[in-house]
């Protein structure tokens, strides 16, 4: 079989009114943070999602940043966090002084095992991570359950996951705090950027602060004080109004983009899903409960040398398949540092797990292209 047309991993979304905002700013020669564009934003995700208090960051890395000084992670602290995941859900913490105690996939899903995470807390606790990945749900509820019992606090490294939900409630919205990211390889994205999600009330008010480089510049601009001081540590975490009004024009057209994602997603798991029935490859097994939001589409090969070949063979035919994170614990940072159990699950996810181009500009006859070459080089 051949294929002409090269097929790219990703191509960010472009929104209609992204020029036009980011003009506005331009002409409104206010292009600091926390201006008009950076307000509308927060409305929307208040709004839309209900979440209690959110922040505009310049990334989810940032947001992250900020949940590592909001909790007060100290020398010796120790955080949950899954090894399959990026660096930016453990590296905030590390900066901090935090001990990382990785955590293992399920054994169908990427996902941290909520099952087996009550075992690694000890009186030294301090939070848990838990990524939704692919936009996909851990047990998050009950996730959340376990660090009320436990007084630990929940962070939602939810870069994955806008608009996705557990049951009713929306992602972001479960844990004492979360994080959104808005990188170009995101459903919705601004290049980069990235939001904190704050539902804990007690944490809402330090982290106006810690937003503003350490001051009660934000009470100043609300005119609640007649001026602003140092008051805390923080630093400078607030993107410009240029981002946030590229970003607005994004979350403008979130429906359609949604709704674009979600239709590749399920012609694609259509025009595959038979490979696993006759054992050529598996599919995630995702929960009743998780509502996705298709960020990404992938595969697990049967094997590391399946998911080569077929990685090697889709870009031979100018295909873009790619695999994802190298467990954190065998990464060169970390590898020499790590002496707990071995992670079996997060190490076959990294193994096996393909990922396909999932973007809007994707067409039907592209997903029908790929989904043919996979087939046929399976089965051949
Ligand atoms: C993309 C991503 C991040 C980092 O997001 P930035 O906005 O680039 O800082 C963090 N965690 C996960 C799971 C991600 O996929």
């Amino acid at each position: 079989m051949r294929n002409t047309k090269a097929i790219p991993f990703n191509i960010p979304y472009s929104a209609s009114k992204c020029a036009e905002y980011v003009n506005d700013v331009m002409n409104s020669k206010k292009l600091g943070g926390n201006g008009k564009y950076t307000q509308l934003c927060h409305d929307y995700f208040e709004n839309k999602f209900g979440f209690k208090k959110v922040l505009l960051t310049s990334s989810c890395t940032d947001a992250l940043e900020m949940c590592a000084l909001l909790v007060d992670v100290k020398n010796g602290d120790e955080v949950i966090v899954p090894s399959y995941s990026f660096p930016s859900s453990v590296n905030p913490f590390l900066m901090r002084g935090a001990k990382i105690v990785f955590a293992d996939s399920l054994p169908n899903h990427p996902n941290i095992d909520v099952d087996k995470v009550e075992r690694l807390i000890t009186p030294n606790t301090k939070a848990i991570v838990t990524v939704h990945y692919g936009g996909i749900s851990a047990n998050t509820i009950k996730l959340r359950h376990i660090c009320d019992e436990n007084d630990i606090i929940l962070i939602e490294d939810a870069a994955h996951a806008i608009d996705a939900k557990h049951e009713e409630k929306y992602l972001g919205s479960i844990g004492h705090l979360a994080a959104f990211s808005f990188h170009e390889s995101k459903n919705i994205q601004c290049g980069e950027g990235g939001l904190l999600i704050i539902n804990d009330e007690k944490f809402i008010n330090r982290a106006e602060v810690i937003w503003e480089k350490g001051t009660n510049r934000v009470q100043f601009k609300k005119g609640l004080i007649p001026y602003y001081n140092w008051i805390d540590i923080g630093s400078s975490f607030m993107p410009s109004e240029l981002v946030a009004a590229y970003l607005l024009a994004q979350l403008e057209e979130l429906e359609y983009i949604q709704k674009k994602r979600i239709a590749h997603w399920n012609l694609y798991y259509k025009l595959l899903h038979r490979l696993e029935a006759i054992d050529k490859i598996r599919f995630p097994e995702i929960p009743e409960y998780a509502i996705g939001n298709a960020h990404l589409f992938y595969i697990f090969c049967k094997s590391k040398e399946q998911r080569l070949n077929l990685e090697k063979y889709l870009n031979s035919m100018h295909i873009k398949a790619f695999p994802h994170y190298t467990p954190l614990h065998k990464n060169p940072y970390f590898v020499d540092l790590y002496d707990r159990e071995e992670l079996p699950n997060s190490i076959t996810t990294s193994n096996c797990l393909l990922r396909l181009p999932l973007y809007v500009e994707l067409t039907n006859s592209d997903i029908l292209n790929i989904s043919n070459l996979i087939s046929s080089y399976l089965i051949k």
